[in-house]
């Protein structure tokens, strides 16, 4: 069958495996790529190994070590299996009924002294699309605020997106690679982070797609691209910028498309008129005829799509930056057309409209921006949270994190692994996995796959689905509108969400690679947003103005985190970079990943020198928020005067190393609102010994 890694090499199962009815299809819920898997079980039912599904027309059989790490960690020893409360410190086992009660007791409580605004919920990638929708349906009849990945992952870029082009998804399908003449990857390591996916973007290079990438570190994906152009770190706007002038004074745009489909192009040019190529070149460090060849590549290579990674959505300008780099596809016509657009992250198939009546519906009597939050709960205006995922360790400033919802009066934990969040709670409650659990899984090529329950539920572990209409049940509020399965969970919002109508559970299943949304109810499925020429703005244009202003730089340095910090003080930069092995924190508890690749941070030859230290020895890393120890893997793939680690990790992991993102202070993007993980002030130094 042609499996791209076969785990037997992890000595996990060292039995040759049956290719029978014991192998069983899935879909990958970890990424927002949707890789089709194999998952072979064993006859109990659970999970012995998981392959890449080669008849997936999205990944073909790729897949990265993500989904094959949870084959270790599924019945590890962090793997939470019962309820559990906590009492003088230490947890003791309750029913789930005992649970569910003290919960909702608490609830009730706290809604009544001290209104909807005293309850949150903080979530992450736990369960699965029925578990989403019962979660949504509680909280609309509580009136509870949610939190989910945005602020920490994708906020920025689906806001400034939506505001241009009127939607946050990929506006064609990944596959339109190989139909492109150009594709600009900015700050964006998919070989490493996108690994089921990245074959795409080899055999577009294989068919003639000029492959172009700009980081500031000379990345897999940097690699194999037919042009690496090194950045200063969060220069790209700039850059951005410049080529927009360039084009425009150039008369390089495609002028019918500006002239029918867009707004604000006058507002746009006169933005960019200040960023000429000396000034582009002196802030980016890109020398001039580098830029100059980038622009004219642009414009004489069309079709051409663009791929923007978290290295400039999670960066305190990220809004300007994602703006620019948008802008530039709009105004050379790279929208709606096949091989054109913008491939995303965002998977997001829109909300349920209608489902509870209108009366039925409560409020959050408070509004709060994800860095409000932490004050919040600081000076006790939130008195109980709800955490599905794990924000003491992927949210920015950890040890502030900690601290605030340890000073809370009561907190749940709805997790699979106990870990530095779930430590905090007073009840935990154990989820089910996404293998565990039936339902839809959404995809950065914005398609919709349908995926079966295929392992066993482990121990008494539930799904969202079934923990929130039972607590509904327990609070005395109205148990009708939940659905009681994946399957009437997936009528529900199929019926209730025009997006999605004609996006049937049966016409999941006969379609492989799922079915693209929108598709409205007559079954008609868009591959390519935009096609029309009609955009989901108010005014059907792509906008190119938003409060009147088109497009406004701000440099890193004068941005919320690093601000007034001392250059003395914290002469280097500072950001986390994700790889293959350690994507999201519940990855972190496999003592493959373990084995594959310890955290350490990358540090420039000279840097290293500069301070001391050599490879492999200790460094402790020093921001304004806090300091921690990693190992020193000195490289020229990073350039001089700039550190990168990857995020995550956590005291609780099985690595028992401080979060990284303790080192993150909680600032945010301006213009798109995203916290901030990159590019931050910092100082380093050699390290006598080990610790944190
Ligand atoms: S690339 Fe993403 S979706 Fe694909 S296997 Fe890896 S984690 Fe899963």
């Amino acid at each position: 069958m042609g499996f791209y890694v076969r785990p037997q090499s992890l000595g996990i199962n060292s039995k040759p495996l049956k290719q029978d009815e014991n192998l069983r299809t899935s879909i990958c819920c970890l990424c927002n790529g949707g890789c089709g898997l194999k998952v072979s079980l064993d006859q109990d039912g659970k999970v012995q190994a998981v392959f890449g599904d080669p008849d997936n027309p999205y990944n073909k059989g790729k897949i990265c070590a993500k989904p094959m790490e949870i084959v270790q960690t599924l019945y590890g020893p962090y793997r939470v299996g019962y309820p559990m409360k906590k009492v003088n410190d230490k947890f003791e086992r309750i029913t789930w009924d005992e649970a569910l009660e003290l919960i909702a007791q608490k609830h009730n409580q706290h809604i009544k002294e001290s209104g909807t605004g005293s309850i949150v919920g903080i979530t992450s990638k736990i369960g699965g699309s029925y578990s989403k929708l019962a979660h949504s349906i509680f909280s609309e009849l509580v009136g509870m605020a949610n939190y989910g990945t945005g602020p920490i992952c994708t906020d920025s870029e689906v806001n400034v997106r939506k505001k241009i082009f009127g939607n946050g998804s990929s506006s064609g399908p990944l596959s339109d690679v190989v139909r492109a003449k150009i594709l600009l990857i900015v700050g964006n390591n998919c070989a490493q982070t996108k690994v089921g996916q990245f074959h795409w973007i080899l055999e577009a290079k294989r068919q003639g797609t000029r492959v172009v990438v700009i980081d500031t570190r000379y990345t897999e994906t940097a690699q194999v691209a037919d042009r690496f152009i090194q950045i200063r770190p969060g220069t790209d706007g700039a850059l951005g910028m410049a080529l927009l002038k360039i084009i425009i004074e150039n008369n390089l745009y495609d002028q019918s498309f500006i002239a029918e489909h867009t707004n604000g192009f006058e507002r746009l040019t006169q933005a960019v008129e200040p960023f000429t190529l000396e000034r582009a070149a002196d802030i980016t460090g890109i020398p001039r005829n580098v830029i100059e060849e980038l622009a004219q590549d642009l414009a004489s290579r069309k079709p051409g799509m663009l791929f923007e990674g978290r290295g400039i959505v999670c960066v305190n300008n990220a809004g300007a930056t994602i703006r620019a780099f948008e802008d530039l596809m709009a105004i050379l016509g790279n929208v709606g057309k096949p091989g054109s657009g913008i491939i995303s992250h965002i998977n997001n198939h829109g909300n349920i409209k209608d489902l509870i009546r209108e009366k039925d519906v409560v409020k959050p009597d408070r509004e709060r921006s994800a860095e409000a939050l932490y004050q919040a709960m600081e000076e006790g205006e939130i008195k109980m949270v709800f955490i599905a995922g794990n924000p003491c360790v992927n949210w920015p400033d950890s040890k502030r994190m900690t601290k605030a919802i340890q000073g809370l009066d009561f907190v749940v934990s709805h997790t699979l692994f106990l870990d530095d969040s779930a430590m905090l709670a007073d009840v935990i409650l154990p989820a089910t996995h996404w293998l565990e659990e039936a339902g839809v899984q959404s995809s950065v090529h914005r398609v919709l796959q349908w995926k079966d329950q295929v392992a066993v539920i482990y121990a008494e572990a539930r799904s969202g689905g079934d923990l929130f209409r039972q607590l509904a049940e327990h609070m005395g509020i109205a148990t009708s509108y939940f659905p009681n399965s994946p399957e009437t969970a997936w009528e529900l919002e199929r019926t209730h969400n025009k997006s999605i109508e004609g996006i049937t559970m049966e016409r999941m299943r006969r379609t492989p690679g799922g079915v693209h949304f929108p598709c409205s109810e007559n079954g008609q499925e868009a591959e390519r947003l935009y096609e029309s020429g009609l955009f989901s703005t108010p005014s059907g244009k792509v906008e190119l103005v938003e409060n009147d202003i088109a497009i406004e730089y701000i440099d890193m340095f004068d941005s919320p985190g690093n601000q007034g910090v001392s250059s003395e003080k914290y002469p280097y930069l500072l950001s986390t970079n994700k790889v293959a092995s350690h994507y999201h924190t519940i990855c972190q508890y496999s003592n493959w990943a373990w084995e594959m690749e310890k955290p350490y941070v990358e540090i420039h030859p000279q840097t290293a020198s500069e301070i001391g230290v050599m490879d492999g020895s200790p460094i402790r890393l020093e921001t304004e928020t806090s300091s921690i120890v990693l190992h020193a893997r000195v490289t020229r793939t990073v350039p001089r005067g700039c550190l990168s680690t990857q995020p995550y990790f956590g005291t609780r992991s099985i690595y028992g190393l401080l979060p990284i993102n303790s080192l993150f202070p909680v600032v945010a993007d301006p213009v798109g609102g995203n916290l901030v993980s990159k590019n931050i002030m910092c100082n380093a130094k050699a390290e006598g010994g080990q610790g944190q």
